[in-house]
């Protein structure tokens, strides 16, 4: 399936006006007095916008006719533009979402039976370089806006017919496309705020997660700022390993990381932390790897693994480890009383496994054109 959702856009006569989608509940409520109405109605247009995912002020009847005029002439709720979208068999659904200057990121869903998961970028392209990752192919482009980060869930709500409180398809947001999420720290904390918010899309805690390959003082940061669940991409626990595998381990070594997360724990001892761990054939998948994990692991004793077998994409270097090898090393940290967790490979035919989003940062002919074929070909990462 291959399908173009028309979903309104940042509207022709955008000009000078703001996007409501820019704004969390204090920043909406404060746009609302700038403009001369009282701070309560942002919240009547809050739930027309997350819980009916109205964009047409023309259609939220319970606003008065002046105010929706007022609306119509100073803002609109613009998401990013749905380029494409396709759908995997399994039910995974992938969209690549176009952004200003030709670039383009993409967002994707994961149904499991209890759950469904939007795995969201927080950036177009990423500086950091982790090896094993087809988004640092494409270096860092900029950050995204907060309009850009939550429009991904509004773009796939919409889609999913997705009703908030009631018939929620989305239950769960990784931040964990494209890009680190703490390099845009204050546009993400907005937009993971009105994933949270009850008038936004009010998810719970534990079920907003944010990856970080390991930013030490934003980890910090980020546990006084909002309550959201963390993941860490850890992917070796030997300094030498990790740092080949993530640059960013030589900043912030594994002893500072783990510092960082014991501190977090520190602050939310109800909460549990996520280790990624991307299982690359004969370079992090050995038993002595796995003891290396157990030992990190032994100082947060609390928190978890999940092993992801290697997605590999054109021009990689690595492997994915093969069936035994994997499981031989989930058992290994099994034994040892390490709760860990093996993702299944999801959404194969539209290469939309988490951890490699790969938008594209080519001019717009170029890029529509490529894609095209990529998509015939079902080469398009994702992450
Ligand atoms: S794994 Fe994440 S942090 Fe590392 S380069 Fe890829 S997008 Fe950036």
């Amino acid at each position: 399936m291959n399908q173009v959702v028309h979903i309104p856009t940042v509207p022709a006569d955008a000009g000078e006006k703001v996007n409501l989608l820019d704004f969390d509940r204090q920043g909406l409520r404060d746009f609302f007095t700038q403009i001369g109405e009282k701070p309560y109605r942002a919240e009547q247009v809050m739930k027309w916008i997350y819980h009916h995912l109205e964009s047409d002020f023309g259609k939220m009847t319970d606003v008065g006719k002046a105010l929706r005029a007022k609306l119509e002439a100073t803002c609109y709720v613009g998401p990013p533009k749905t380029l494409f979208d396709k759908g995997a068999a399994d039910g995974t659904h992938k969209w690549l979402l176009g952004m200003d200057g030709g670039n383009a990121i993409e967002a994707v869903y994961i149904p499991e039976p209890t759950r469904g998961t939007l795995c969201v970028s927080s950036q177009v392209g990423c500086g950091l370089n982790c090896q094993f990752c087809s988004t640092a192919t494409q270096g860092f482009n900029r950050n995204l806006s907060t309009a850009e980060v939550i429009g991904q869930m509004w773009v796939a709500a919409k889609y999913l017919g997705n009703i908030t409180h009631q018939n929620r398809r989305i239950t769960n947001v990784v931040m964990m496309g494209m890009g680190e999420p703490l390099l845009n720290f204050d546009n993400v904390v907005k937009a993971m705020s009105l994933m949270r918010d009850d008038l936004g899309f009010g998810l719970a805690s534990k079920r907003v997660t944010l990856s970080t390959a390991g930013l030490v003082p934003m980890i910090d940061k980020l546990s006084e700022a909002i309550d959201v669940s963390l993941a860490v991409s850890l992917h070796a626990a030997n300094d030498e390993l990790r740092t080949e595998l993530v640059p960013l381990n030589k900043r912030y070594p594994i002893a500072e990381l783990t510092e960082a997360c014991q501190r977090w724990i520190a602050r939310k001892p109800r909460t549990s932390i996520t280790f990624e761990y991307t299982l690359m054939k004969g370079v992090n998948d050995q038993p002595e790897h796995a003891r290396q994990l157990i030992r990190f692991m032994r100082k947060l004793p609390t928190c978890k693994v999940n092993l992801i077998p290697f997605n590999p994409f054109p021009g990689t270097r690595f492997e994915r480890s093969d069936a035994d090898t994997i499981r031989a090393f989930q058992t290994q940290l099994l034994n040892a009383g390490i709760l860990t967790m093996l993702r299944r490979t999801r959404g194969d035919d539209i290469d939309a496994a988490c951890g490699q989003l790969k938008g594209q940062v080519l001019d717009r002919t170029r890029r529509q054109a490529e894609f095209l074929k990529r998509l015939d070909q079902g080469a398009v990462h994702a992450g």
